[in-house]
């Protein structure tokens, strides 16, 4: 059978007829008017195939029950066939008004009546496969190529059409996976898919990525400032405020390929993710000059290695009440033939992104741990040096086999050099960085979280995550003008402190930051007010000065 069809008939003789020659192809049901088809539909738990319906009927006729039909269930889509005597010419009209599908006269015949039945639920059938392909299970918005092919066609309908392309990224998602269960999470991606469809109802709208919504506005003129004051405030079923930016990204003609459009608006929106004042952005030249500048430094990469441009730096960690050498950080630095000085910032996020941080780090660890050998060979005094362990470098699984081979090889004890890891690579994938944290542990290094506080998910990081240190981000020192900042500093360092873990302040820059750590007993602190970063002769001279 083909599915069920219920008939709507005052007429008992005409519902026998129509079930007769609807017998052996579908299961019928059998309703006398509107209002008892109604109720039929109401309690249907599989959805019906379609619906046989005479238009004049005592109690709810034909049009009454279409408008309910539509009313109760506007998303339904049950095909319904309107086969009837009435002869008035405007009684087709009105029924397809309703949301009929289909129109039939009488009297009946059957051939027809079949045939238009097994087209209506072939096309039917096309469209609920179309729908499959296209959308995006989770949110009923169109998925990627859903997003892609409609753009497309409305480009090339409309060769002069400019139409704004816009990436919505929800930042930290990950996390509220991790935190929440991947059931609240989508639940905040299905409330988000709503507000975004009733707030710009007239895009296109997308679920491109997990996290990561796609707009397009045809007509264009979108203004992103316009668009963030319509978003900014939501908040979602955790009540939090998850960060979003937005990346905007103007079309016009075929040219360029829809799928390149959006990775130029994601391009932008991620051109602003470390910027907490700045919430959306355009895809324009800057941006393209940066990513040809970028492009340009990957490829460098490899020849900065092999002629020695790229060094590590040695910045001092002292005691603040013994202004005592205690340790060091390797940070690296690259002498670039044309660029000049480079500092981490133009190239480490960038070497993130597109992975050859994983050679960069490699490098820095053995030339931090041959520069120790070397000072263990000449009988200097050594201090530990930490090296920096980026959120790439965490979904290694053999890390600490290859640190500890590196480390062997050279004859450098573990406790010799510390591993910094970021905080914000909490927010990748805590398991893993549990995971891997754990391994490094067991294979006897110490860990530090880098730029604690930083981030939103500090204090869940702290309690779940087993690391060896901290070191304070230095925006709380900044804070000390106000007596709200040193209050929230005090209680922050003194809580760090209760928890038993070892602390090192970074950024520190004048007399009163040292001597605030001093009082609360930090035994750690890094900063310009002890000294700067220096290359390794200099380091060399500062520690025999200072041990
Ligand atoms: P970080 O690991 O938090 O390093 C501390 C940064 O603070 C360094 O910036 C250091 O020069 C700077 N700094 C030191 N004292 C002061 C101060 O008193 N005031 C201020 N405002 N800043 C101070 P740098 O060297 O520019 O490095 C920036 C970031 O780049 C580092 O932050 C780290 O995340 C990353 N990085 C540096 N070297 C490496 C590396 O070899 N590997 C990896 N993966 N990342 C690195
Ligand atoms: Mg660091
Ligand atoms: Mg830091």
């Amino acid at each position: 059978m083909a599915g069920t069809v219920l008939i709507v008939d005052d007429n008992p003789v005409n519902r026998t007829v129509l079930a007769n020659i609807l017998k052996g192809e579908y299961e019928t049901l059998q309703a006398a008017d509107g209002a008892e088809a109604l109720e039929l539909v109401r309690q249907r738990t599989s959805p019906l195939s379609a619906i046989l319906l005479d238009l004049i009927m005592p109690g709810m006729d034909g049009y009454a029950f279409l408008e309910a039909l539509g009313r109760e269930f506007p998303r339904a889509g049950i095909p319904v066939i309107v086969v009837t005597g009435d002869t008035e010419a405007d009684a087709e009209v009105r029924a397809l008004d309703l949301g009929a599908t289909d129109f039939l006269g009488k009297p009946y015949r059957p051939r027809v009546i079949l045939a238009r039945l097994k087209n209506i639920l072939q096309l039917r059938e096309n469209a609920a496969r179309l729908h499959r392909v296209e959308r995006d299970s989770l949110t009923g918005l169109y998925n990627q190529e859903g997003f892609y092919q409609q753009v497309e066609t409305l480009l090339r309908r409309e060769p002069g059409l400019e139409v704004d392309i816009v990436a919505v990224d929800i930042g930290n998602f990950k996390l509220v996976n991790a935190l929440y269960g991947v059931n609240v999470g989508d639940e905040v991606l299905r409330q988000t898919a709503r507000r975004l469809q009733k707030q710009f109802s007239r895009a296109i709208l997308a679920r491109r990525t997990a996290d990561q919504f796609l707009m397009a506005f045809p007509g264009g003129g979108v203004g992103g400032e316009e668009l963030w004051d319509q978003i900014r405030g939501w908040t979602n079923p955790l009540g939090l405020n998850l960060p979003v930016r937005l990346g905007i990204c103007a079309a016009r003609g075929t040219a360029v390929p829809v799928s390149v459009l959006c990775d130029n608006a994601k391009i932008a929106a991620d051109s602003i993710w470390n910027r907490y004042d700045c919430h959306w952005a355009v895809y324009d030249d800057a941006i393209r000059t940066r990513l040809e500048t970028e492009q340009q430094l990957a490829d460098d990469l490899e020849a900065a290695l092999q002629t020695g441009q790229l060094e590590a730096w040695y910045q001092p960690k002292c005691d603040p009440a013994t202004g005592k050498v205690v340790g060091a950080e390797a940070l690296v630095r690259w002498n670039h033939p044309t660029r000049g000085s480079l500092s981490p910032d133009a190239f480490v996020p960038l070497f993130e992104r597109n992975r050859l941080i994983l050679k960069l780090d490699r490098f820095m660890w053995e030339r931090t741990c041959r520069d120790l050998a070397a000072w263990q060979q000449a009988g200097h005094p050594a201090v530990p040096v930490s090296v920096n362990v980026s959120r790439v470098d965490v979904y290694q699984r053999d890390l600490a086999e290859q640190l500890g081979a590196l480390l062997d090889r050279l004859g450098i004890r573990r406790d010799m050099l510390p591993l910094e890891i970021t905080e914000s690579a909490y927010c990748d994938d805590p398991a893993q960085l549990n995971d891997t944290i754990r391994r490094l542990r067991h294979a006897g290094f110490r860990v530090e979280m880098d730029d604690f506080g930083s981030g939103w998910s500090s204090l869940n990081a702290l309690t779940e995550l087993p690391v060896d240190g901290v070191k304070l981000d230095r925006k709380f020192l900044q804070d000390l003008e106000t007596e709200q900042g040193e209050r929230f500093a005090r209680h922050l360092v003194e809580m760090i402190g209760d928890l038993g873990i070892p602390m090192t302040a970074e950024g520190v820059e004048s007399a009163r930051q040292a001597s605030f750590l001093r009082e609360l007993g930090c035994r750690s602190a890094q900063g310009l007010y002890y000294a700067p970063p220096m290359p390794r002769e200099r380091f060399e001279a500062y520690l025999l000065e200072r041990l």
